[in-house]
């Protein structure tokens, strides 16, 4: 038999094209069938040998494509989908920095378009470059929204969702991270301290919502899978918080919002849930809380898992309780904590 045009060993074969006896089934369409199942049968094993190599070398893999990530002491496979996010848009404060830029790159790195808020510039340009990065890397072209609005300022927020919506045109995922801490007994935290870290922590969390409620209101009840707000809490809101009583106390305060607006907002299509990590490894934290390597040992030695927490293990939960997994997931609180908070018994345990 003579196949016209199969010199070209291209994919432009028709039924027909070749003089063969049977011009319905002609070899030159098998052909084609055949070598398509070869390719995708190839790009699996591809895909499986990548993501058995991505754990064996320890390093961050995202759909197993490998990057490394220097600050990642754990495995981290990503189970989402690809393109899981494409089309939904998510703002983020405090994304310049730690968990929440963290979080950015892996909502980009699924699609999503992404806005973050912060307070310093030159910190927000830094990011904006990492997170467009990420995208274009797992083969996303985005534009991330920048935009320094300080949490405690309900003006400064209102412009940077007109900002986000001017540009994306709605939001899908509100993650309320920023955070503010510092060290020091009760009786010397100053009303003005107390304040600041409320006033970052809890006020800031419900201004940044506030703001957002309206739109969210209107957009989630006909969406495609409604809106999600995360709050970036803490353990510290389960438990006494020695030498943090103010974030202590704005911690538990959004873990008892997080419950109410669940509840209040459900009729709307706005799931509202809260992660709690215990001690994470981020620059912010290391320099507030545990900048002695001694405390940051005794620390790391009351987590069951025997490590500190990353960034990464935060983003992945904020990720899946904004996924459709989590649909009927609202007014709860995640912990992340290697098992920290349940100090089970330590005397016994020795
Ligand atoms: P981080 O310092 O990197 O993150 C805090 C971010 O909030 C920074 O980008 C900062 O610029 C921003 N921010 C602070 N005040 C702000 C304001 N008024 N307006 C706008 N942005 C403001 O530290 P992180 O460890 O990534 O913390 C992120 C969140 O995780 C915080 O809410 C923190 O309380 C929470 N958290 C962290 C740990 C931990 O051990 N690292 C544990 C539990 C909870």
């Amino acid at each position: 038999r003579r196949v016209i045009g199969a010199s070209s060993g291209n994919n432009e074969w028709k039924r027909g094209e070749c003089e063969c006896v049977r011009a319905n089934a002609c070899e030159c369409v098998r052909a084609r069938g055949l070598e398509r199942r070869r390719a995708r049968a190839d790009q699996k094993k591809a895909q499986i040998a990548g993501m058995a190599a991505c754990d064996d070398a320890r390093v961050s893999c995202i759909h197993g494509r490998m990057s490394t990530n220097a600050s990642t002491t754990s495995t981290t496979i990503s189970t989402f989908h690809p393109g899981l996010f494409d089309g939904s848009t998510v703002a983020i404060t405090g994304g310049g920095t730690g968990i929440g830029l963290v979080t950015a790159k892996r909502f980009a790195e699924l699609g999503a378009n992404v806005s973050i808020c912060g307070r310093r510039a030159d910190v927000l340009a830094d990011a904006k470059r990492a997170i467009e990065e990420a995208a274009r890397a797992a083969g996303f072209k985005r534009d991330v929204v920048v935009a320094s609005a300080d949490v405690k300022k309900p003006d400064e927020l209102a412009a940077w969702r007109d900002q986000t919506l001017a540009k994306f045109g709605g939001l899908d995922v509100l993650v309320c991270n920023a955070g503010a801490n510092f060290l020091a007994p009760a009786a010397s935290i100053s009303p003005n301290g107390f304040a600041t870290v409320v006033g970052t922590v809890l006020l800031g969390t419900w201004n940044t919502i506030h703001a957002w409620y309206p739109h969210l209101s209107e957009r989630a009840p006909t969406s495609k899978n409604g809106a999600s707000i995360v709050m970036n809490a803490a353990t510290n809101g389960y438990t006494a918080s020695p030498l943090m009583a103010h974030s202590g106390a704005g911690k538990a305060g959004m873990i008892n919002l997080t419950q109410t607006l669940a509840v209040e907002w459900a009729p709307s299509r706005i799931r509202v849930n809260s992660i709690a990590p215990g001690p994470v490894d981020t620059e912010g934290a290391n320099a507030r809380l545990w900048s002695d390597p001694e405390v940051r040992a005794r620390v790391t030695k009351t987590v069951p898992l025997a490590r500190m927490g990353t960034s990464e293990d935060c983003a992945g939960c904020i990720v899946f309780l904004c996924t459709p997994a989590a649909s009927f997931i609202t007014g709860t609180v995640v912990t992340v904590d290697g098992g920290n908070f349940l100090k089970p018994m330590p005397a016994l345990l020795g």
